[in-house]
């Protein structure tokens, strides 16, 4: 059985000492888990603070974004290096509002999730369709374009350090949550895809979370489900009360 993860994505939130009290907070209420981790995933600026209060803990830290090039002239951008010199040891990329807002296509999300899987780092690829492309009836095509664009020239490998997050974009900070059926379809056809492109085995070792209005009252449902590993979590992870009951789903 796959082990659960359970991330807390802060996206453009916190300072040092919000971020260092809710790590703490969350830290408290971690028991020794042995069939699930958890994942926080702070803004880059509080890193290496939060590092400090997750030192002696099982709990896994992330950036939201990773460059593939070590150092140099890029602007704006963090290598893997001093992700992990700052105390990371896990990069998110793809994330909808990623692709969405800052327009990062499935070229160069491929590119950041290579170079983290090349420096040693976990990468959280995400992937979903938007309301429209639902509409249309393309959420197949989207969700498999994603997956073997941002996984191409991936090898086999490197899969044990790829964790693939399906969020509909539709359901991301708007309370309306995929219904577990709904979810655990796109999860079985995710993972058949993961099966053509690789192997079974490989398939079947994947972790895919679900992201998307994810709460204390909807994670139990959601968990229950066979191909549904664990959750990306956004608005419900900024409370510890919440995040905790998250991380200690039935
Ligand atoms: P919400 O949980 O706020 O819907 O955000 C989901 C998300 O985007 C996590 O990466």
């Amino acid at each position: 059985k796959r082990k659960a993860l359970i991330a807390g994505n802060w996206k453009m939130h916190m300072t040092v000492l919000e971020g260092c009290r809710l790590a703490a907070e969350i830290v408290a209420s971690c028991k020794d888990y042995t069939d699930r981790e958890v994942l926080l995933a702070p803004p880059c600026t509080i890193i290496s603070e939060v590092s400090h209060i997750l030192a002696g803990s099982k709990i896994i830290l992330s950036s939201h974004n990773v460059c593939w090039e070590e150092k140099g002239a890029f602007t704006g951008e963090i290598s893997p290096t001093m992700l992990q010199d700052a105390g990371a040891s896990c990069a998110i990329v793809g994330h909808s509002e990623r692709r969405q807002v800052f327009f990062e296509s499935d070229e160069v999300i491929n590119k950041r999730l290579k170079g983290a899987l090349a420096f040693g780092l976990m990468g959280i690829l995400c992937i979903g369709e938007t309301l429209e492309e639902r509409e249309a009836g393309n959420t197949q095509a989207v969700l498999e374009r994603q997956v073997r664009k941002g996984l191409a020239d991936v090898p086999a490998s490197q899969m044990k350090q790829v964790v693939l997050a399906y969020e509909p974009v539709w359901a991301i900070g708007t309370g309306v949550t995929a219904s577990k059926e709904q979810v655990q379809e796109t999860h079985a056809a995710l993972r058949q895809l993961i099966s053509e492109i690789y192997e079974k085995d490989i398939a079947e070792g994947l972790r895919i979370l679900y992201g998307g209005s994810v709460k204390a009252t909807n994670v139990d449902e959601l968990m229950s489900q066979q191909d549904i590993d664990g959750a990306l979590v956004g608005g419900a992870a900024l409370d510890s009360i919440s995040f905790a009951r998250i991380i200690n789903f039935e």
